[in-house]
């Protein structure tokens, strides 16, 4: 079966028409859509989408420019609604404590959007969603953003195994090093085919280490498109044409690397 390990079917782009996105990714031969939330309006809606879809599993998580949406200007160039990091993360650990999750996600440090004076706070949030990861076995779902090094870091300090970079930007290099050395998994978005590295993280990593995901809304196939869950499909036949692989082969190595991350041996 396919994978997307990292989607948005939340976002307002979807709002209209969800129920024939997961029907599409359903006929294409997906087999798990983790839909990752981002802050306490979008992690329960995630709940409610995985409540009613057996095929949507539930990652939840604070984004880490919602981590510190207490510490931006009035000004600032995204829309960040206020709430209580704690109180959220109080009700992120209830849920895994419950076993309702398949993942923390997303979670991670951004330097992109926000400044220095964010990063103390950005951290503690990040090490306390990958501690509760940590607590319930459950992988946790990195978003780094020129913050990659540091991330790495933090994650090898605490100890974390079930770790997935999605879209992942940092240097190729150090994926390929850290997906041989620290065992952690990356997901390549459907956009694939015109990204010079992403095409090089599927041809180069360790096969047992790549994963599938879409970022959907966004990182289309085709720019400006709106991706969606079922584009998955063209990724691995990418992955399959980089490798000399057959598809099945393809698909069938990402299912079983996405059945590793969820419960890995030992
Ligand atoms: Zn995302």
């Amino acid at each position: 079966m396919y994978l997307d390990i990292h989607t948005h079917l939340t976002h307002a782009d979807f709002a209209g028409d969800v129920e024939p996105v997961i029907e599409r990714a359903r006929a294409a031969g997906l087999g798990a859509i983790v839909v990752n939330g981002l802050e306490p309006v979008s992690n329960r809606q995630v709940l409610e989408l995985a409540a009613r879809h057996d095929i949507v599993r539930p990652a939840l998580g604070i984004y880490p420019i919602d981590a510190v949406c207490d510490l931006l200007p009035a000004d600032f160039a995204l829309q960040v609604a206020r709430f209580d990091v704690d109180e959220e993360l109080a009700f992120i650990e209830a849920e895994a404590a419950a076993g309702r999750l398949t993942a923390i996600g997303e979670c991670g440090l951004d330097g992109y959007w926000v400044g220095e004076e964010t990063f103390a706070a950005q951290e503690r949030v990040f090490e306390r969603l990958v501690d509760i990861a940590m607590r319930h076995r459950l992988p946790a779902i990195i978003h780094t953003r020129k913050r990659e090094v540091r991330a790495a870091e933090i994650l090898r300090h605490l100890g974390a195994r079930q770790v997935d970079f999605h879209c992942y930007g940092g240097k190729v290099k150090n994926a390929l090093k850290w997906a041989a050395e620290d065992g952690w998994w990356f997901s390549v978005p459907a956009n694939a085919r015109r990204s010079e590295a992403f095409t090089k993280m599927l041809r180069e990593l360790p096969a047992e280490k790549v994963l599938t995901e879409t970022d959907a809304p966004y990182l289309a196939p085709a720019p400006g498109e709106r991706s969606e869950p079922a584009a998955v499909v063209g990724t691995v036949a990418w992955l399959a044409e980089l490798r000399g692989w057959d598809v099945d082969e393809a698909r069938e190595q990402v299912w079983r690397n996405f059945a590793a991350l969820l419960r890995p041996e030992g």
